[in-house]
């Protein structure tokens, strides 16, 4: 569907309203007020900016308690303008942010956006700070306590991290000391924003690591010019690495020069090479049954194991997350085999001690072989993933050699996105939108949408195989969006679940309210839809890395 297809279907609906409403003798004053609140929404959703205005203006003259029956003559003086609102007149000044929406396309030209994660409990000035570095194209995930900002940290992999020193659950100094070996390791620059800045404190913070101390208030504009330094000086030091800090595996910059290297040796004297991608098994749960710092260190053993089995010639990356990859010259697919099994031996081997507890861990891996007819880096990656899914599939902790007859199972995981919103019309337009996206890195979306709380909650929606995005509105009849948000929090493993909250402009309270309770983003109604993809997609690699 276009935009004007969407704005062609609001009109439809309204006009189709109002000839009902024409047809009774008085019209119930909550349902005018709904009509209208759910109008300003969509309308401005989908551009119709002057439709938007009148709907919120006309608002005012109704309330959502009141008892009252509105006869047509007096209803429609309100109502009946908003139709000479729609149709082809260009509107001023409503052009929505950013860009226009290319359907079917996944938005990731847009990538890499630089992440800034914002651990402070302050919602005012959080989402006074998200409006304006998402206006540089920034984009933020917000952490209102200590514990969902390092759960993110590790989750997402932020590249800037602004922190307040006072939290509700830990001062943000805990917070530094936990996060700051990683960050520096990794060149992720911590900037403390605190209303809290003696001398002391702000030497304290220096000695531990951090990059920046910024007082509140915060100088805005000042503040932006010094997170464009901080990227710069992070990206010059990116260029000029190949390995990767925590693991000392290269990193994936080197595994795509790799990649080309071989490829150009491949096509210029037919030698041949193997690519296998290596994927730790529920490492999820070793994050969170022993902690992130014990995580890291089985990535480190993993690698050091790795290293230890394999030839000078091969070369061993980290691909992202806990994925590593093995490129295997003069070595075909079966000789390949042995070698991942060989590291699957000696890790299986390896015992790793945490709280008192002996654990092991496994990986799933995936080969495959260049060949005459493919030689396209790309579509390689992609035959060695595809393998490795079926090797998750199939029971983990083994190894699959890819072939033509994997092509029909999923290699990249499916994406839910549950639309939960008693307007009718926005469901249905961003299910349509959705329908016809293609992210990057994701098989398939799949979407649905329900009118109403209890609906989608006794719908039986959840698998805990797959991954969900969850866009709940907040305020519906029966069971509003904060009470839907609580039971999927309280019901089912936060793992794979994502809550964007869709709420009002002026509701600071159920926005701090929303982010307290587990809702991962939030979207101010009216929303444009080209952000509100950018958003998904964008919370979507969380799932993905
Ligand atoms: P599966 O067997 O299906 O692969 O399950 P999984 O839990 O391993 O898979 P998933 O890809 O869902 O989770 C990967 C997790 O790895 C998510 C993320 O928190 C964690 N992770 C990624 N990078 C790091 C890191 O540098 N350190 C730590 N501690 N964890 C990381
Ligand atoms: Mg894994
Ligand atoms: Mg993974």
């Amino acid at each position: 569907m276009t935009t004007r297809k969407y704005k062609e279907l609001v009109e439809q609906r309204t006009r189709q309203t109002l000839q009902e409403w024409s047809d009774l003798p008085l019209v119930d004053e909550k349902d005018i007020y709904r009509f209208l609140h759910n109008l300003k929404g969509t309308a401005g959703t989908v551009g119709l900016g002057r439709v938007e205005k009148l709907a919120d203006h006309s608002l005012l003259y109704f309330s959502e308690e009141s008892g009252r029956g509105w006869p047509e003559a007096e209803w429609g003086e309100y109502l009946y303008p908003l139709l000479e609102l729609f149709g082809d007149r260009p509107e001023m000044g409503n052009t929505p942010p950013g860009l226009p929406l290319q359907e079917g396309k996944a938005l990731s030209a847009l990538q890499p956006q630089h992440e800034i994660l914002i651990i402070d409990d302050d919602v005012g000035l959080v989402a006074f700070l998200r409006e304006s570095l998402e206006k540089e194209s920034y984009y933020v995930s917000i952490a209102l306590s200590a514990e969902r900002g390092l759960k993110i940290f590790y989750e997402s992999k932020p590249d800037l991290i602004l922190l307040d020193i006072l939290l509700p659950d830990q001062s943000g100094i805990d917070v530094l000391k936990q996060i700051i070996g990683k960050a520096k390791k990794e060149r992720i620059p911590i900037i403390i924003v605190s209303g809290e800045h003696s001398k002391e404190i702000q030497m304290y913070a220096y000695s531990l690591g951090v990059m920046d101390y910024m007082a509140k208030p915060l100088d805005i504009d000042l503040f932006l010019v010094l997170i464009k330094n901080r990227f710069e000086l992070k990206r010059e030091w990116q260029e000029s690495i190949i390995l990767d800090e925590l693991t000392g595996a290269f990193n994936r910059k080197y595994f795509n020069q790799t990649m080309k290297q071989l490829g150009s040796d491949f096509r210029r004297t037919g030698r041949i090479f193997s690519l296998a991608l290596m994927d730790l098994d529920h490492f999820k749960l070793v994050n969170d049954t022993y902690g992130h710092l014990v995580g890291d260190e089985v990535l480190q053993a993993f690698s050091e194991v790795a290293r230890l089995s394999i030839r000078v010639e091969d070369t061993f990356c980290r691909f992202g997350g806990e994925e590593f990859a093995l490129f295997m010259p003069n070595t075909d697919a079966s000789s390949a085999l042995l070698v991942v099994e060989r590291i699957q031996q000696q890790l299986a081997a390896n015992k790793f001690t945490a709280k008192n507890e002996r654990f092991q861990v496994t990986f799933s891996g995936g080969i495959t072989e260049i060949r005459e007819e493919q030689n396209d880096p790309d579509k390689l990656i992609e035959e060695a993933d595809q393998a490795m899914y079926a090797s998750k599939h199939t029971g983990r902790n083994r190894t699959t050699l890819y072939t033509d007859q994997l092509g029909a199972a999923k290699a990249a995981p499916l994406l839910n996105v549950i639309v939960v919103d008693d307007d009718a019309l926005l469901c249905r337009i961003v299910t349509g939108l959705f329908a016809a996206w293609e992210p990057a890195g994701i098989a398939g979306v799949k979407v649905s949408s329900y009118a109403s709380g209890p609906q989608f909650l006794q719908s039986g929606w959840y698998d805990p195989e797959e991954k969900y995005i969850i866009l709940l509105d907040g305020v519906m009849p029966e069971l509003d969006g904060l009470e839907v948000l609580e039971r999927v929090r309280s019901s089912y493993p936060e793992i794979n679940i994502l809550v964007i909250m869709l709420t009002g402009r002026n509701d600071q309270h159920d926005i701090i309210h929303a982010l307290q309770m587990g809702a991962d983003d939030y979207v101010i109604k009216p929303f444009h839809l080209p952000e509100l993809l950018t958003r998904i997609e964008r919370l979507a690699h969380r799932f993905l890395f």
